[in-house]
Parts: structure tokens; C-alpha cells; sequence
């Protein structure tokens, strides 16, 4: 059994264990990090299932500041490291009735004011580039109406980018400064001990004194548990409450005819069709023009267990009575699509407001609760863990906007309820 002792253990090497081990090593080089995951590669948990999407387009002052920055870092990675990201931007269309509409002028607002473009399209503005592809006000599904589209909006600092890449590049960076990575090794459990060492009482304080599983036990100064949908049943047992639940989400790549024809009769400019957001349930289309794709998911939230899976399935019956009819009420001209690929992942959500929770217990800083968009805001999600590790105030973001950690913590939380998660 190996008698070492870390700095710090980075449980977890998705996109956010990776971007935060990186920026442990940034804030200090000197220290022994050591990052663990029981995959054989990092990545390969829910970061490779992700729709691989990016928006700066959010409702909530906590997430516009962390994805501006983390796609400013992106570019960065792409165009001036010369890393290759697969980035692509090609748009959100975000399509809404009258009284979401209203409800998004702030964000608007602001986007402008910090240099996004932003275009704001009538019904009119919309027919002009979908035509008769799109029905603005479809009928009603089982004598239920549906929002009509009155408006959409177009950010175009959103598209594609390769969570895989992108989760490869903070590891190999967090290498080159000097950490050390352990993959295949699954941790069972927390070691407690007492801060003064020994067993763990109820009249002192605990902390986390290494992780355990089948080949054997790596002991740490420092814990960071950064475990995806996974984490609550690693803190759970030892009693420290993340605030967040894994929730099943699942996609659907459609082709066909009326496939070929939203890739090709689009009026958007070069026939490049944004990602597209329905007015009703959150239903989204992402383009994949070179495969002839259209892949479909929505904001599955109702009706859905939250329960840990560690290989979700997809649920052909999902598509058929739930994304399928308000598909099809909007673009009829996908009925009938084939579906020749599918898959499905979980997410950790926070229920509360939809932002991530970072926060410290005694010896352990946790980063989850991406809700959703964490291959988006990892740059930034990383950067005030590492901060909240290193019990820093604050963190300062790629595009260096300054962040107070606490407001992202548990019980200082000062953020708004994020109300555009998909
Ligand atoms: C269908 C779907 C679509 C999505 N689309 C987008 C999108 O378009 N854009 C976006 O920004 N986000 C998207 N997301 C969300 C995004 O995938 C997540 O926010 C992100 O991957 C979270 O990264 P993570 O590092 O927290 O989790 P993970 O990638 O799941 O990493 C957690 C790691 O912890 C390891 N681990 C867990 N338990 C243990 C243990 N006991 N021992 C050892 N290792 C352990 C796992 O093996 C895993 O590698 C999507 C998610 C899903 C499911």
C-alpha cells in the first residue's frame, strides 16, 4: 500500500476535474497533485456524452460571466495555442412566445453591452429565414396549444466544440505543469480520520484523509471532488450534502428527407443553420450538416427520475410521445425521420437555480452541478475551484472578470436562478 501523501487528490477526470487540476497547478506549481479516475482515460464519464454545444446566451449574471470567459478561453486554445478544438460557430436560434420574450430583455442587454452580437428577429424576421419549414402556430396536441414563435433571437458566439478535446487539453497542460494522473483506479469510499489525526469523533472536527477502492488507498493533505453525477454517492455516506442530483437526458440523431431540407432551403447566411430552440419544452436541434444530422434532445425535467445511472439508455418511446410530437408541430417536415443514432447521459443538477455549486468542507472542495452547460464553463468553473481550494476570495476568469467564490458556494450562494437550461 502506497504510504504517499499528496497535496491534493482531483477525484474525477471529466471536463471539470481536468480544467480544475490544471488550474490547482497554475495557482500553485510547487505543490503534488494527483488527478484519479476509474476510466481508463479522462473524459469518458458524462463529458463525452455532452451535445458538445456552446451559448453565451443565459439568463443568470453567474452564467454569462462564466461562459463568456470560458469560450474567450476556447478561441484562445484554437486559434492561438493552435490546439485543435473542433470549435465551430454557427449560432443559437432561440425561438419564444411573447411572454418569454419579455422575460429575456436583461440578458440581451447585457450581452450587448459586453460586445455579443445579438439579433432580435419578429415573426417575420423568422419566416424570412425558415419559410415554410417552420409552422409559427401549430395546432394543438391533444387539445393542449403549444407557444406560438413571436420572436427569436440569434447569438452567434455559440456552436460546437469537442468536450473530448477540450477535457485532453486541460490534462495535458495539468502533465506538463507537473501533476500525475492515475486512471483505472475506481475509489470506493472517503477515508475519515480526525484533524488531529485518528479516528474521526464527534467532539473534533474531521477531514478527508484519502480515497479507497480495490487497488488500494492514495492519501491527500487536500480532497477535490469533482465526480460529475457521481458525487453525491461519494459524499453522501460521509455526511457533506452537494446540492445536486443526477438526472437522465437523452439525444437522438435524425436523417432524412426533411433533414436535407432544413440543411438546404434555410435562409440563414451560407445556408448555415444555427442550433435551433423550440418555444415548448425545451426541445433543441443541433446541425451536423457534413453527416446529413439533425441531433434532437430537450429539457427532460418533469416526469424524470432523479436517480444515479451509470449507463443510461436512450428510450426510443421518448422521441415518439415526447420530443417527436413538438418536433413535428413545428417542422412537420420531420415526421417520419429515421434515427440512426442515439444516446444518452445524466446530468448534476442543481434544482435550485441551475448554476454550479463550489464550495469547501473541511478538507474537501467540491465542483459539481453543472446543470448542463459544463464543458461551457469549465475554463471558469475550474478556475473558482481552484481558487476555493486554495481559499482564495476570489477568482479571476479567463476574460479576467473577477468572481466572489462564495456566491457559487452553499452558504454564502448569491446567484440568480439560470432559466435557460435545456
Ligand atoms: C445528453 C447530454 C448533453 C449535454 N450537452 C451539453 C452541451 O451541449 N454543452 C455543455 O456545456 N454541456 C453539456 N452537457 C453537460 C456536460 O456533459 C457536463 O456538464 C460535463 O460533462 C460535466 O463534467 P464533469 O467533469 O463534472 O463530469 P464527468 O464527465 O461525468 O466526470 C466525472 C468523472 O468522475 C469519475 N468518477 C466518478 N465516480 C468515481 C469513482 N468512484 N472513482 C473514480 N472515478 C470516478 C467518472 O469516471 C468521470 O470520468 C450535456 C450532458 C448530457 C448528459
Amino acid at each position: 500500500m502506497s504510504s504517499r501523501v499528496w497535496d491534493t487528490v482531483v477525484l474525477g477526470a471529466g471536463v471539470l476535474g481536468c480544467a480544475t487540476a490544471m488550474h490547482i497547478k497554475l495557482l500553485a506549481p510547487e505543490s503534488t497533485v494527483l488527478l484519479l479516475d476509474r476510466n481508463p482515460r479522462p473524459a469518458m464519464g458524462n463529458t463525452r456524452k455532452s451535445v458538445a454545444l456552446f451559448r453565451d446566451l443565459f439568463t443568470s449574471r453567474a452564467s454569462r460571466d462564466m461562459v463568456l470567459a470560458t469560450i474567450a478561453l476556447l478561441d484562445h486554445v484554437q486559434d492561438e495555442l493552435g490546439y485543435r478544438l473542433d470549435l465551430k460557430r454557427y449560432g443559437y436560434y432561440w425561438m419564444m412566445d411573447e411572454e418569454r420574450y419579455r422575460a429575456m430583455s436583461n440578458a440581451i442587454g447585457d450581452l450587448r453591452v459586453r460586445g455579443s452580437e445579438v439579433e432580435q428577429h419578429g415573426r417575420d424576421g423568422v419566416s424570412e429565414r425558415l419559410g415554410e419549414l417552420l409552422v409559427p402556430e401549430p395546432a394543438s396536441i391533444d387539445g393542449r396549444s403549444l407557444p406560438h414563435v413571436d420572436h427569436a433571437i440569434l447569438v452567434q458566439n455559440a456552436g460546437t466544440v469537442s468536450p473530448t478535446r477540450l477535457a485532453l487539453w486541460y490534462e495535458s497542460e495539468f502533465r506538463r505543469l507537473g501533476g500525475e494522473v492515475e486512471y483505472g483506479f475506481k475509489v470506493d469510499r472517503l477515508a475519515l480520520e480526525s484533524e488531529r489525526g485518528g479516528s474521526a469523533t464527534v467532539w473534533e472536527g474531521a477531514r478527508v484523509s484519502a480515497v479507497e477502492g480495490p487497488l488500494g488507498r492514495r492519501a491527500a493533505v487536500e480532497l477535490v471532488v469533482a465526480a460529475g453525477a457521481w458525487t453525491p454517492s461519494l459524499l453522501d455516506p460521509i455526511g457533506v450534502d452537494c446540492h445536486v442530483k443526477p438526472q437522465t437526458r437523452q439525444v437522438f440523431g435524425l436523417k432524412g428527407p426533411g433533414v436535407d431540407a432544413l440543411h438546404a432551403e434555410n435562409h440563414f447566411p451560407g445556408s448555415e443553420l444555427p442550433v435551433i430552440v423550440l418555444p415548448a419544452g425545451g426541445v433543441y436541434l443541433k446541425p451536423i450538416r457534413a453527416q446529413g444530422l439533425l441531433v434532437v434532445g430537450c429539457a427532460d425535467r418533469w416526469g424524470r427520475a432523479y436517480a444515479l445511472e451509470d449507463d443510461p439508455r436512450p428510450e426510443p418511446r421518448f422521441l415518439d410521445n415526447q420530443i417527436g410530437p413538438v418536433l413535428t408541430a413545428y417542422l412537420p417536415g420531420l415526421r417520419g425521420a429515421e434515427v440512426p443514432v442515439s444516446w444518452a447521459g445524466q446530468y448534476h443538477y442543481n434544482t435550485l437555480d441551475g448554476n454550479p455549486y463550489i464550495f469547501k468542507e473541511s478538507n474537501i472542495t467540491v465542483a459539481v452541478g453543472s446543470s448542463g452547460s459544463g464543458i461551457m464553463k469549465s475554463d471558469s468553473i475550474g478556475r473558482v475551484a481552484a481558487a476555493v481550494h486554495a481559499g482564495n476570495v476570489e477568482a479571476k476568469l479567463f476574460d479576467g472578470t473577477r468572481v466572489r467564490v462564495a456566491n457559487l458556494g452553499v452558504r454564502s450562494r448569491n446567484v440568480e436562478e439560470e432559466k435557460l437550461i435545456i
